[in-house]
This record gives C-alpha cells, sequence and structure tokens, in this order.
C-alpha cells in the first residue's frame, strides 16, 4: 500500500478528551474486556446504517456486499483487528466523531465519574464510553477506513492516545472500517480466541451481523422478538435485554407484544431494567427503544414511540408498516409512528397494572425507581390520566416507612365518615410526620397520604378528585374537621376574644387566625389558604429558579394548649397586659420557626430571654 506521505496531517486532541483518555486507562481498568464489546458494537451500527442506505441508495460503494463482522487475532504477535463493510468513515468523520467526544453517553459518563466520584467500573454498563476504551489495552490504535461514499478515498488514522493523532490517504479498494493494534502484555489473553468468543458470548451474542473469528462463526443472529413466547428462555431474553441496553444486570421485568391487524401491526420486546443508573431525570439523552422495520434497523433511539414518562423502558420495537424507502424524518412524522405510540403506550399500562396487582412487590420495586418519571404521566398523558393516577404510589401515616399504597387502597381503608382524602406534602417522612397539622390525624388515626417525592407536589394539582371523593392537604385553611371534643370549644366567647387580639396584634403577617381542630399537642401552627400554594410547593418553586410571591398564612390557635388558656386568664384579669401581644408574636414566630420561615432569630430570641425573664421572677 503506498503512503502519500504529504497528506499525513497531526493534530491536537482537544482538553476534554485527554482528561477522557486519562480517566478510561486509569480506572476502568478493572473491565478490559469492554473494549471489545465497544468495538463490535461500533461496527454493528455502522453495518445498520449501510443496509438502511443499500435500500434508499443505489450509487453508494459495493452496494452488493456482504455484511459481517470480522475478527482477527494472533497470540504470538499479540495482534487484535476488528473489520466490518459498514458504512466507514469519510476525513470529517475521523476528526468529528473519533477525534472528539462525539457521543453524548461518553459525556454523560464522564461527568458522573468527576462530579459524583462514583467508581468508573460500576458505570460503564449504562454508558457507552466508547471507540477510545480500546486505549485500556494497547497504546497505539490503527484505524483504516472507506466510507461508502462513491466519490471516498481510503484514509488511516492512528493515535497513541498521548495527546496527538494523525490522518493520511491510503489505498483502500473497499468500503468499511478496520481497527487494529498490538495488546500491552497485561491484556495479551484478548489476541486468544477462546477469550475473544467468550466475551461475545457474553455481551455481543444478539448483534444483527454474523461475527466472525477467522473463518468461525462465533455469535447468534436472531431477532429474538420475532420468535413465539414459548420458544423464548428467559436467559435469552436477559443476555438480550444486556446487548441493547448494555446493562450489566438482568431486567426487572420483560414485555413482549405481537400485534396483528388492529391498527398497527408490530412485534415488540420492552424491559424495564432494575436501577436508572442514567438518571433519568436530569438526562435527556439516554437511550429509549431501537425502531427496526422486517428485521432492519431503522432507528437506534427512537424517542417518539413513547411518551415522555415512559422513556425508562429499553428494547426494541419492530413494524412492519413503514417503507424503509422513506427518511428519518419522515419516520417521526409519519401516522404509523402515532398510531404505534398510542397503542404502545396502552399497552405498557396494561403490563404495569397487572404488575401491580399481581407482583406488588416487583411494581412496587419499579416505583421507587422510575416512578418519579412515570408519575408524570397524571400530568402529561391526557388520555391514559386515570390509568396513571391508579398507577401512583405514596407512603402514608398508617403504613410503614418505605411501603407504598395507592388512592385505591387508602380509599378502601377510610373510616365510614370520612369523606375526603387527606395528604401532606414535605421533604421527607420525618419532617411529615412531626408537621403539628399531622397531630389531630394522629389522634384520630385517620390515615394521611405522605407526599414526600419532589416530583408529587407537581402532579397532585391535577388530582383534584379520586372516586368522587376531594383530595385536600391537610396544611391548608379549608379543611373540615370533625372533633366532638372540640366542639364545645367553638362557641367559647373567650377564646373568640382572644383570637381577635391574636389578628389585632399580627394583622400585617397573617392572613386569618383560627381556633385550630387540628391541633392537639402544639400551641399554634401555620396553614396555607385554601387555593394558596403550601410552602413546600412554594421552596420547590424556588429551588427551580421559579419565585414564587409567598403568600401570608392562617394562624391557626389551640384553645385546649396550655399556653392558650393562661393567656386566656391573664387577658380575662387585664386586656392590656403587654405579656399578651409578646407571647402572641412568640407563638406566631415559633410556628414560623418550625417552618424554616422565620426572618429574625436575633428578635425572637430576645423576646424569648424577656419572658424567660418575667417567668423566673
Ligand atoms: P459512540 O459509538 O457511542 O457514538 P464511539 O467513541 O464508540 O462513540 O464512536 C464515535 C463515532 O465514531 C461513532 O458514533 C461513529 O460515528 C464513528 N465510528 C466508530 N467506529 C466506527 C466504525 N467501525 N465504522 C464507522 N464509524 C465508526
Amino acid at each position: 500500500m503506498s503512503t502519500l506521505e504529504s497528506n499525513k496531517e497531526t493534530f491536537e486532541y482537544k482538553a476534554e478528551m485527554k482528561q477522557l483518555l486519562h480517566l478510561i486507562i486509569h480506572s476502568l481498568y478493572t473491565h478490559p474486556e469492554i473494549f471489545l464489546r465497544e468495538l463490535i458494537s461500533n461496527a454493528s451500527d455502522a453495518s445498520n446504517k449501510v443496509r438502511y442506505l443499500q435500500m434508499s441508495d443505489d450509487t453508494i460503494l459495493d452496494r452488493n456486499k456482504e455484511l459481517s463482522i470480522k475478527i482477527e487475532a494472533d497470540d504470538k504477535a499479540q495482534t487484535f483487528s476488528i473489520e466490518d463493510s459498514g458504512i466507514g468513515m469519510s476525513r470529517d468523520d475521523l476528526i468529528k466523531n473519533i477525534g472528539m467526544i462525539a457521543s453524548s453517553g461518553t459525556l454523560a459518563f464522564l461527568k458522573q465519574v468527576k462530579e459524583e466520584k462514583k467508581d468508573a467500573g460500576d458505570l460503564i454498563g449504562q454508558f457507552g464510553v466508547g471507540f477510545y476504551s480500546a486505549f485500556m489495552v494497547t497504546d497505539e490504535i490503527t484505524i483504516e477506513t472507506r466510507h461508502a461514499d462513491k466519490d471516498s478515498v481510503g484514509l488511516r488514522w492512528t493515535s497513541s492516545g498521548d495527546g496527538s493523532y494523525s490522518i493520511e490517504e491510503i489505498d483502500k479498494s473497499e468500503r468499511g472500517t478496520k481497527i487494529s493494534f498490538k495488546l500491552k502484555d497485561d491484556f495479551k489473553e484478548f489476541s486468544q480466541e477462546y477469550k475473544i468468543k467468550e466475551t461475545i458470548k457474553k455481551y455481543s451474542n444478539f448483534a444483527d451481523f454474523s461475527i466472525f473469528i477467522g473463518k468461525e462463526k462465533v455469535n447468534t443472529v436472531e431477532a429474538l422478538w420475532i420468535k413465539n413466547k414459548k420458544d423464548i428462555k428467559e436467559e435469552d431474553l436477559n443476555a438480550f435485554y444486556k446487548f441493547v441496553s448494555n446493562d450489566w444486570e438482568d431486567p426487572l421485568a420483560h414485555l413482549h407484544l405481537s400485534l396483528e391487524g388492529v391498527g398497527s401491526t408490530f412485534k415488540a420486546l420492552l424491559f424495564i431494567p432494575q436501577k436508572d443508573s442514567f438518571d433519568l431525570m436530569r438526562t435527556q439523552d439516554h437511550k429509549t427503544l431501537q425502531l427496526y422495520s422486517n428485521k432492519v434497523m431503522i432507528m437506534e433511539d427512537c424517542k417518539d414511540l413513547l411518551p415522555e414518562y415512559l422513556h425508562f423502558l429499553r428494547g426494541v420495537v419492530d413494524t412492519a408498516d413503514l417503507s424503509l424507502n422513506v427518511s428519518r424524518e419522515m419516520v417521526q412524522s409519519s401516522p404509523v409512528m402515532q398510531k404505534l405510540k398510542t397503542t404502545l403506550t396502552s399497552k405498557v399500562l396494561q403490563w404495569l397494572e397487572k404488575m401491580a396487582s399481581k407482583e406488588t412487590e416487583k411494581y412496587n420495586d419499579f416505583y421507587k425507581v422510575f416512578g418519579r418519571l412515570f408519575k408524570y404521566g397524571v400530568n402529561n398523558d391526557f388520555v391514559n390520566k386515570d390509568k396513571v393516577i391508579d398507577l401512583v404510589r405514596f407512603e402514608t401515616s398508617l403504613q410503614k416507612e418505605g411501603e407504598l399504597s395507592s388512592f385505591k387502597e387508602y380509599v378502601s381503608r377510610m373510616k365510614e365518615d370520612q369523606q375526603e382524602i387527606y395528604y401532606l406534602t414535605g421533604e421527607n417522612r420525618a419532617q411529615v410526620e412531626n408537621n403539628p397539622n399531622m397531630e389531630y390525624f394522629k389522634k384520630h388515626e385517620t390515615e394521611v397520604l405522605f407526599l414526600i417525592d419532589p416530583s408529587d407536589a407537581f402532579i397532585i394539582p391535577s388530582i383534584q378528585e379520586y372516586d368522587g371523593k376531594k383530595v385536600k392537604a391537610i396544611d391548608k385553611g379549608d379543611i373540615d374537621l370533625k372533633d366532638p371534643e372540640k366542639e364545645e370549644e367553638k362557641d367559647n366567647k373567650l377564646s373568640e376574644a382572644l383570637i381577635d387580639l391574636f389578628k389585632e396584634t399580627l394583622k400585617d403577617r397573617t392572613e386569618d387566625v383560627k381556633v385550630s381542630k387540628r391541633l392537639v399537642d402544639s400551641a399554634v401552627t401555620l396553614v396555607a389558604k385554601a387555593d394558596g400554594a403550601d410552602k413546600h410547593t412554594e421552596h420547590l418553586m424556588k429551588m427551580m429558579g421559579q419565585e414564587m410571591p409567598s403568600s401570608k398564612r392562617i394562624l391557626e390557635v389551640n384553645t385546649d394548649h396550655a399556653v392558650i388558656r393562661n393567656l386566656s386568664k391573664r387577658y380575662i384579669a387585664n386586656d392590656k397586659d403587654p405579656m399578651l401581644t409578646k407571647c402572641i408574636v412568640q407563638l406566631f414566630e415559633s410556628a414560623q420557626l418550625i417552618d424554616d420561615e422565620l426572618s429574625s432569630k436575633n428578635d425572637y430570641v430576645k423576646r424569648m430571654m424577656e419572658i424567660m425573664e418575667e417567668a423566673t421572677q
């Protein structure tokens, strides 16, 4: 092969690329076999791309060439190479795709390892770390490639991963890419066939193309989703899941669908992972479902197949309804896709319903991991809203920490005279349990839903009613509680006069002052107006940078409390007693203190000292 020396150009890597290389070499060494998975996956992607072109473009190079992946290894020379007949790379591709961090997965990976100081080994399963993982096992890589475009030229790329790479033109007659290198001594076993075979069985058995080592074909090429359910073994499903998702663990559950005739014809194999290692709430660019048309992959990550709240699913959907000759953009806007999405969504919801009733523990495991994303269906899926509401789960005041209940279960446990469904929002279980507004409910053993996940606050406004019963926050003013022991207190003129003094004293700082029915042990509490946002929601909005004008609250006073009774006595003796207003302000601010809303600690403590001084005289 002649090399045109004048064509050889050297390029410097960007700083983040150097970081990535460093990270890969120094933190992935516990999982060296990853490089093989990544190279096969790239070869398979490149073959998929060209298979798609073969059907739509008749000018491409080597149009009828068979698509396969060939691995050669020589254990004496300690060399390894992998060759595909895929789409190949142009000079631009080499610079943009290989010379820079192109994959969002790689970037996300890099960020997580850096920011969260996680063990890289735990993360690589979820992120493709890409081509550069080969630098774990070698010091220098050569890529020889030619793009499928008929006017392309052959190119050789070389780099020792130390800060620069070079590209030169070469003679290469056939389309595709060959990657070759010499293995470092520590990793020389990857030049042995048995080791390569073993690794392929583990990670790449379902690659859609034949993989050869020398002349021997080593993988099973089959579209598992086409087979009959009864012919598929659990272990094949698990292996297939790992292949499509890059996960290391088995899936939590799978759904195999085969629909014919009714609106859309398709087959699908869907999986729920056990863990959300990618953090679906933060990263929009994680992968979802692969779209196939008659076993040919059209899109590797087709987000339009499912509404966003179901994007925790992985797997494949294969439909014969899409014409292969249409462009990818047209695929996205095709009415076939809309039908597919509707059907898939309702099938997935049915599946989850069944799991929730028949395999409750499994469902709850799913909910604990993906509930945060899933529950947004309440707001975002108008058609299936009621189904999603039935699948939403909460902890409750009468159940142990970590146990989950549905609205339906809550309603089935409601007391005969209970008309409404009660909830309380907060940051965590301890905080809601100790909220003074819980006192009435604890005393009467009335169950309260605990909305302690941040996204709960966003969906609850869309759930006004369930099963004909109003859904009410127990820290809002409009709640109608019955407490026979407190009925007589209501008409007590004395407490009314004292309440008026509260109102007068706090008129600029509260919306209103009322006799409380929800307090048992505490003297006072602050509640939101019926139409006001509770403080937890205000806090969340603030965190998200959406400042809400903080609304004044209603102060509720427990007229059974010893301090309030004592104040009443003082009031009868002398309604101008300065101790009265001092205590009223102190009570109000102590309720603010509990809610983390106290503005001046100094004033508060100063006043407390004055009150203590008088009490200790
Ligand atoms: P990822 O595969 O996650 O995008 P990689 O670092 O593995 O990240 O690869 C970067 C890009 O390089 C790929 O997206 C692809 O465009 C290109 N590439 C890598 N290997 C090949 C190959 N064998 N044939 C054609 N293109 C390739």
